[in-house]
């Protein structure tokens, strides 16, 4: 594990989850993400050992079925590692896995999709319930493509880091109310400057609140690293973060670059070797990838996002933001704020121009298309003839 104790931070809330500590005066933990279907317990297993190897104090896997939870379960019995499990829509899964996990995340932007009758306040009161009963953390994740829309409402639509702080903020203040204060919260955007943002907005509103630092898609290495790189040392460095997650497209039998980037990252600070960071990446493309995870339902995802990096190239002298994400859950809402956005279902490639769909286009087309798309982009700004 880094040594981050040079760092002066936060005095934040300690939390167990599982064997790990987290918070206070604790040094800040690494984790990482499984990216193996959830369901394939054998491979799913050796990939959490192996990031757990690696260095990461947390694992996390995507449960979005009973299924998913049930093989969930069975890996914790085979690994050593401290699970931590992803709910997106089906949060009332959170009842099955509290006796089991050492950490749920639950996204508030997600969970209004079920039981819409609910409000989302009880749906909380129902998984801090099941957390406190089963001895397990939880954290309120938001994450800048799935914003609570009655959030979203009441903020102006260019301002995207108030809404964001304001449900991490409102989730906070109702797990407290209820007495549980065994959580953490995450406010994740693909940009690094947003990241910094909110991350500084909430933690000057709840100082003692443990925070989960990540850029969510960052893509691939090493544009990723530097990417992460830019918020981690302008947060860590004013005492903000408790846990990491380097977020990284990477093959399956390399995800344990995530660990080896993050904990190098908190060394670089910890000894003062910081960039001085203004802004990030005002020229050329922008490409955000997901890192993928087990949600992602063509494995053909990876090399797409570095082929979309490859066919970027040609147009260095243009200010062009990419995304590629892996799946259906998170895909259609990340790739909104874009230029252009890729997300990828089992046969087919969906193409977004900003939010409007342009279709959908089989994977070895897809690059065309695109092609043709960010040269109407360009010719429509004026910047070519
Ligand atoms: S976009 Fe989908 S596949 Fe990619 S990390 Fe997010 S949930 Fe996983």
């Amino acid at each position: 594990m880094s040594d981050s104790k040079r760092i002066q931070r936060n005095k934040t809330r300690v939390i167990d989850i599982g064997t790990a500590r987290l918070g206070g005066e604790n040094p800040i933990l690494v984790q990482s993400m499984c990216a193996t279907p959830t369901q394939n317990i054998a491979d799913t297993s050796r990939q959490v050992q192996a990031l757990a190897d690696a260095g990461a104090g947390i694992v996390r896997l995507a449960v979005d079925s009973r299924k998913d939870a049930e093989a969930a379960i069975e890996i914790c019995q085979q690994v050593d590692a401290n699970i931590c499990i992803d709910l997106q829509e089906n949060w009332r899964l959170a009842q099955l896995l509290a006796p089991s996990v050492a950490k749920i995340r639950y996204n508030p932007g997600h969970l209004h999709h079920h039981e819409k009758s609910v409000p989302w306040q009880d749906k909380v009161r129902r998984i801090a319930q099941w957390a406190a009963e089963g001895n397990t953390a939880l954290r309120i994740g938001v994450n800048c493509g799935s914003v609570d829309p009655a959030q979203k409402k009441m903020w102006p639509p260019e301002d995207s880091v108030s809404p964001m702080v304001a449900s991490a903020l409102e989730h906070s203040t109702l797990l407290d109310e209820i007495g549980f204060i065994h959580y953490t919260v995450s406010l994740k955007d693909s940009d690094p400057a947003l990241v910094v943002e909110a991350n500084r907005n909430f933690a000057l509103q709840r100082p003692e609140v443990p925070l989960h630092l990540g850029v969510t898609e960052a893509g691939l290495p090493p544009d990723g690293v530097i990417k992460t790189r830019i918020a981690f040392e302008q947060l860590i460095s004013r005492g903000i973060g408790d846990t990491i997650r380097v977020s990284l497209t990477l093959p399956n039998d390399e995800k344990n670059k995530e660990v080896f980037a993050g904990q190098e990252i908190l060394d670089d600070i910890a000894s003062g070797r910081v960039r001085s960071v203004v802004h990030y990446q005002t020229d050329g493309p922008n490409i955000i990838s997901c890192p993928s995870c087990s949600r992602v339902e063509n494995g053909a995802f990876v090399e797409l996002a570095q082929q979309v990096k490859e066919l970027s190239g040609a147009y260095c002298d243009h200010q062009l933001t990419i995304a590629v994400m892996g799946c259906r859950v998170n895909g259609p809402g990340e790739t909104d704020d874009a230029d252009l956005g890729l997300w990828c279902a089992p046969s087919f490639v969906n193409l977004k121009r900003g939010s409007e769909s342009l279709g959908s286009f089989p994977y070895d087309e897809i690059l065309e298309k695109l092609k043709q798309e960010i040269e109407n982009l360009i010719r429509n700004r004026g910047t070519v003839s």
